[in-house]
């Protein structure tokens, strides 16, 4: 029997009837230059081309090649979470289908990986043929995300990086539906590096993530790591009723002074920002329980367990190391 693989190479495919043959043709050419074992798996995410059958066929001649079809269209994210759930190999590569991402730099990502690195991210210096609309809102939803997080979530990375075993079955551990799958390997922690690569025009055929599904991604990814949206009414809450007060105590003065009625527009007004400043800051508040029933549902874990040391109880699905 043959060995398991080393290397799983993850591929998710949406419509790439143009590119796949060429894909598989540099991928296995990568991957024979480690003269290790490893095995490619293609998920067909519900392609509506020829991508199942051409993949097919390469199934029949190669046999490291694996096919996982979809019954539908189920989304980029979907797709590689499935190729991960499947890979047997030690380190999981996560690659675009279209060469956008060389794969020669996988070799790179291997040797950091060899060096002890348990994530290795590509972290994209240049973008070459793709549209200013692209890089620019690519470029503005890295940092907003980042600056909305606690986490670390690197800037301009794909899902483009290679992964250990470890962080695989980590990743196994957090059962969320909308899976913003980057932020979770962040979100797992372990020792992460990453490697520079100029991420190239697409080999054939056009992007298939067309604004809806970039912002839904854009949102899972916001909505999944930061609780700061739903406290945002809260901070114009303090604003609307800091400048109310301000202003009630301006015009109490003035009226009490100049004897006027208080029944005029500035009294009126000041009454409305104080109260309006009180329901965006109870909004705020409501935020922040929702925040937590989020936490609640998403069931994550509380923590991720690297190794114990000296510690014999074997249960549970994480890899327990013992060192002597
Ligand atoms: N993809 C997928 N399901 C989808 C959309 C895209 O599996 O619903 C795959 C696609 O085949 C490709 C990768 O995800 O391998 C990235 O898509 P694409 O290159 O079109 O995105 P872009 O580089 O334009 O952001
Ligand atoms: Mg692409």
């Amino acid at each position: 029997m043959e060995d398991k693989a080393v290397y799983s190479v993850v591929v998710p495919l949406y419509n790439e009837e143009l590119v796949i043959n060429e894909t598989y043709k540099k991928l296995t050419w990568v991957m024979d230059c480690t003269k290790e074992n490893y095995e490619i798996v293609f998920i067909n995410d519900g392609s509506k081309d020829s991508t199942k059958s051409k993949v097919q066929e390469i199934c029949r001649e190669d046999s490291k090649i694996k096919l996982v079809n979809f019954s539908r269209n189920f989304g980029h994210q979907a797709a590689i979470t499935a190729g991960m759930n499947i890979a047997e190999g030690a380190a999981i590569i996560v690659i675009d289908a279209d060469l956008q991402d060389p794969p020669e730099v996988i070799l790179k990502m291997i040797g950091k990986w060899k060096e002890g690195y348990e994530v290795v991210y590509g972290k994209r210096v240049k973008r070459e043929g793709e549209t200013f609309f692209k890089k620019f809102t690519s470029m503005a939803f890295y940092r907003v995300l980042k600056s909305m997080t606690t986490i670390d979530i690197p800037v301009d990375t794909g899902d483009f990086r290679l992964i250990d075993r470890k962080v695989r079955n980590a990743l196994e551990l957090l059962p969320e539906k909308n899976r913003y799958v980057r932020g979770l390997v962040s979100w797992v922690g372990y020792k992460q590096t990453f490697v520079e690569f100029v991420r190239r025009e697409r080999f054939a055929g056009e992007s298939k993530y067309p604004l809806s599904k970039m912002m839904k991604l854009a949102f899972d990814g916001i909505t999944a790591f930061s609780y700061k949206p739903l406290i945002f009414s809260a901070y114009i809450g303090v604003i609307s009723l800091f400048i109310g007060i301000i202003l009630f105590i301006g015009v109490s003065i003035r009226d009490l002074i100049k004897h006027i009625s208080l029944l005029n527009i500035s009294f009126i007004l000041s009454i409305n920002l104080i109260m309006c400043g009180f329901i965006l800051i109870s909004m705020g508040i409501l935020g922040q329980y929702i925040g937590r029933i989020m936490d609640e549902t998403k069931d994550r874990p509380l923590y991720i367990v690297d190794n114990i040391i000296n510690y014999k109880n074997t249960q549970g699905r994480q890899e327990i190391k013992y060192i002597k």
